[in-house]
């Protein structure tokens, strides 16, 4: 017999929803024409890609020529970022980009690659809930400030950003405005008007989609030249034989997320709260990372003092249960979680936090089954901690 899953970790990736799948399959083997082709197989295929673009732009309250499809978010951001940085450079608009601390390491990544390529950038710090103040946003723009990318919700904390507020400010001075809204379709409004956005990354697989698609939104009149080259596809903004399966999936996917975005996010909150509220009455010295109210309705962040989350992970997939130290993309290495620095927790402090993202598959026994094996393995993994047995020892001795 398969071994229960308890899968807690959808801001790493999400399952295949079976209705996605049902309408991805007949573009493997049947309608397997390439889109680029002009006889009916191709055009087969074209027409659905053209209606997943109609999808899409309709759920952003875009046009369908603003969509471009990608590989995924990190393409998306790196389009976003590098398309608009060397287009912006080459009309000579200037080199200058801010962007924030808590990014993704896909955003952050290829603003440090720009850097080495002759561009500046202003990393605009957040405050201890991971917030980045509109304020700081406005004084970190110059006259040859060509780009600000702000993300719309964090995948570590779960922290969502005032994006309306910090795409208003782009917009008076005339300065593209990206986001990456990769964590928040399915939980958070996506009008990219009433965002106030110019570019905006999304990616299927966090929303019930398959893995390897995603899409880029380009307000039109931005300048941004392609990362890729090579056919015409995308209106030359991306070359490429494109996904035809993904796309569809990545369509549906949205339309679903979009549908039940208000059942699945009361859903979610309430585990992520029934899981917050647990721990913190189960076991001392922890406390919540990220916002408590400005957060994503899934996303459950908890530091425990003295430990390593690394080691609770260990002992929770004993048990089947899948989470997450930090961010999927760092596991594995031993720095601290770049978000809980930024927002002034010590390394040695970040190594103790876990997160826990809820999907809309989980059951009130699931959480149950987490909140009741908690915290007898906080205990025995603080029970060989030296930091706890030297914070214990120097206690004053507590009056009964
Ligand atoms: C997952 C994620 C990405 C990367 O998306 P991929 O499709 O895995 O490349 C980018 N940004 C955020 C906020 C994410 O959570």
């Amino acid at each position: 017999m398969a071994e229960r899953i308890v899968y807690l970790d959808h801001a790493a990736t999400t399952p295949v929803d079976p209705r996605v799948l049902e309408a991805m399959l007949p573009y493997f083997s049947e309608h397997f024409g390439n889109p680029s082709s002009i006889y009916r197989l191709g055009r087969r295929s074209l027409e659905a890609i053209d209606t997943a673009r109609e999808m899409l732009a309709e759920i952003l309250g875009a046009h369908r020529n603003e969509i471009i499809f990608t590989s995924g978010g990190s393409e998306a951001d790196n389009l976003a970022i590098k398309g608009v940085a060397y287009a912006q450079r080459q009309n000579g608009r200037g080199q200058h980009i801010v962007t924030s601390a808590v990014e993704h390491h896909a955003v952050l990544h290829a603003v440090e690659y720009l850097e080495q390529q002759g561009f500046e950038a202003t990393i605009v710090p957040v405050d201890h809930y991971g917030r980045v103040s509109p304020e700081s946003v406005r004084d970190a723009l110059r006259p040859d400030t060509i780009l600000v990318s702000v993300m719309y919700a964090n995948n570590e904390v779960g922290t969502i950003q005032p994006i309306a507020e910090i795409g208003a400010i782009c917009r008076e001075r005339a300065i593209p405005f990206h986001t990456d809204a990769v964590q928040a379709i399915g939980a958070l409004p996506i009008n990219v008007n009433e965002l106030n956005v110019d570019l905006l990354s999304l990616t299927a697989h966090k929303f019930y989609g398959p893995k390897g698609t995603g899409a880029l939104y380009v307000r039109r009149g931005t300048p941004m030249l392609p990362q890729i080259n090579g056919g015409g596809q995308e209106r030359r903004r991306r070359a490429g034989t494109e996904n035809v399966a993904g796309i569809v999936g990545l369509a549906t996917a949205m339309r679903l997320a979009v549908e039940q975005q208000e059942s699945s996010s009361a859903h979610c909150r309430r585990l992520r709260d029934k899981l917050i509220a647990g721990i913190t009455a189960t076991i001392p010295y922890v406390q919540l990372n990220g916002h408590p109210t400005e957060r994503l309705p899934n996303n459950v962040n908890m530091l425990f003092e003295f430990i390593e989350g690394e080691s609770i992970l260990l002992l929770l997939d004993q048990q089947g249960i899948c989470a997450s130290s930090g961010s999927a993309c760092t596991s594995g290495s031993l720095e601290a979680s770049h978000v809980l620095t930024a927002m002034g927790i010590a390394p040695e402090r970040a190594h103790g936090s876990l997160r826990l993202t809820v999907g809309r598959e989980n059951t009130d026994a699931e959480i149950d089954q987490v909140l009741a094996l908690l915290p007898s393995m906080v205990e025995r993994l603080r029970s060989v901690s030296p930091q706890y047995k030297r914070f214990l020892a120097e206690q004053p001795a507590v009056n009964a």
